[in-house]
């Protein structure tokens, strides 16, 4: 199963603008649509819909949430190796690689386009090493957060 539009929608364009693998379409002010063998389920339409106009893979209706309150992926450094793989996998452009403080030798990938980010968890999906985990904002090192702001 996938999310699905509706007849709620009133074709506003915010789900479309945050499906981090264009599954949605439609034209402006009219009913929109999400193509199922595209969609990913990862859920940013339902959290941005303010219509109430989304359905959950499991038929329930997505609640919004503010975009604020959306989780952000928190990279380990320790484990992290650099290898790119969340970086190139990003639609968005919000992560890069970046030195370690005092260790200019290092470097690991870092949220640095947070305002970007839909939450769709393709990078964490991409680690095959576990570096990098989506995190609700609040359960967020201070430290890391700021890079949220
Ligand atoms: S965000 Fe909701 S109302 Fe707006 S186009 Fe998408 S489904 Fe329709
Ligand atoms: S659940 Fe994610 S992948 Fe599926 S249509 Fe919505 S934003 Fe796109
Ligand atoms: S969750 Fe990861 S892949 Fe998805 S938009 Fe945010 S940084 Fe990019």
């Amino acid at each position: 199963m996938a999310f699905f539009i509706t007849d709620k929608c009133v074709g506003c364009t915010a789900c479309e603008l945050v499906c981090p693998v264009d599954a949605i379409n439609g034209v402006k002010k009219e009913l929109y649509f999400i193509d199922p063998k595209i969609c990913i389920d990862c859920g940013a339409c339902g959290r941005a819909c303010p219509y109430d106009a989304i359905l959950d893979t499991y038929g329930d209706l997505a609640v919004k949430v503010r975009r604020t309150e959306w989780p952000k992926p928190v990279v380990i450094d320790e484990i992290c190796s650099g290898c790119k793989y969340c970086i190139d996998i990003c639609p968005f452009d919000c992560l890069s690689l970046e030195d370690v403080e005092g260790q200019p030798w290092t470097a690991v990938a870092r949220l640095t386009n947070p305002k970007t980010c839909v939450s769709c968890y393709l990078c964490e999906a991409a680690c095959d090493k576990g570096a990098i985990v989506l995190m609700a904002p609040e359960n967020v090192a201070p430290a890391a957060s700021k890079r949220f702001q």
